[in-house]
């Protein structure tokens, strides 16, 4: 499906599809060209919208697009691709939590053993394909939909550390580093990420989003986050966390 303005398809990134109150879609980059033109009408319909923040990603579209690229059927592979059905006795730390076992799903040739639970983890959660969505260690992440299904001990509940809320349901995560953010803040990293251009630090420069960069004390709100990137100002090295940035874009 492709965007009625620019006619390039819809994407998870700068061709991120927003509905307009109308009920259409228009890609995000189209969005803020109509907004800076004052064309602030639907492309279809002609139907007018006031600003950019009642505008929301289209979620259920974007759905649609990730199941698109991420295989339906998660089996566990090893590094190199092999899969893994063969349950061993050895002694030798999980690929995916780090932690020492004993028993481990193995790919012989690979000599590459998951645990138990890391394999349950695994089949249960999807691969988080956005740019920029890595933990802060830069392990790739995956979205689980109900943690309660896959860490019992926590009864369902996590912190999260993106806005350091305790948090329930789903959970974007890195088993190596314990990391966990929830859904709101993958919905909102989903949507800052492609637009940082256009929202500034307090020294007018623009941001861009770095995984890799931990927030530390978010400049904004003042919050220690230990295990988030940030937004990050290149100029003056001010980092802000995903909910100030937020709150920055909207003008709140
Ligand atoms: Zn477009
Ligand atoms: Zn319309
Ligand atoms: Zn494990
Ligand atoms: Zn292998
Ligand atoms: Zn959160
Ligand atoms: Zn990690
Ligand atoms: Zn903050
Ligand atoms: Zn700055």
């Amino acid at each position: 499906m492709e965007c009625p303005v620019c006619l390039d398809n819809f994407n998870t990134s700068i061709h991120m599809p927003y509905v307009l109150p109308c009920g259409h879609s228009v890609c995000v980059s189209c969005v803020d060209a109509l907004i800076k033109a004052h064309n602030n009408f639907c492309p279809i319909d002609r139907r007018d919208f006031t600003s950019r923040d009642q505008l929301k990603p289209n979620y259920d579209f974007l759905e649609v697009l990730q199941a698109q690229i991420t295989p339906v059927i998660q089996n566990l592979l090893c590094c190199n691709g092999h899969l893994i059905e063969e349950l061993v006795t050895v002694t030798q730390n999980c690929e995916i939590c780090d932690k020492r076992r004993s028993t481990l799903w193995f790919c012989i040739t690979c000599q590459y053993g998951v645990c138990d639970k890391c394999k349950n983890w695994f089949e249960g959660s999807r691969s988080v394909i956005e740019p920029g969505l890595k933990c802060y260690r830069s392990h790739s992440m995956r979205l689980t939909e109900d943690v309660q299904k896959y860490y019992p001990k926590r009864k369902g509940v996590f912190l999260c550390d993106g806005c350091l809320k305790k948090s329930s349901g789903s959970s974007t995560h890195c088993r190596k580093c314990n990391v966990d953010f929830c859904i709101e803040c993958y919905q909102k990293l989903i949507e800052l990420i492609p637009v940082a251009t256009n929202i500034f630090c307090t020294c007018k420069n623009q941001l861009a989003w770095r995984f890799s960069e931990v927030c530390g004390k978010c400049k904004r709100c003042k919050n220690a986050y230990k295990k988030s990137g940030s937004f990050l100002c290149l100029k003056c090295k001010n980092k802000f966390c995903i909910k100030c940035t937020d709150c920055i874009r909207r003008n709140r």
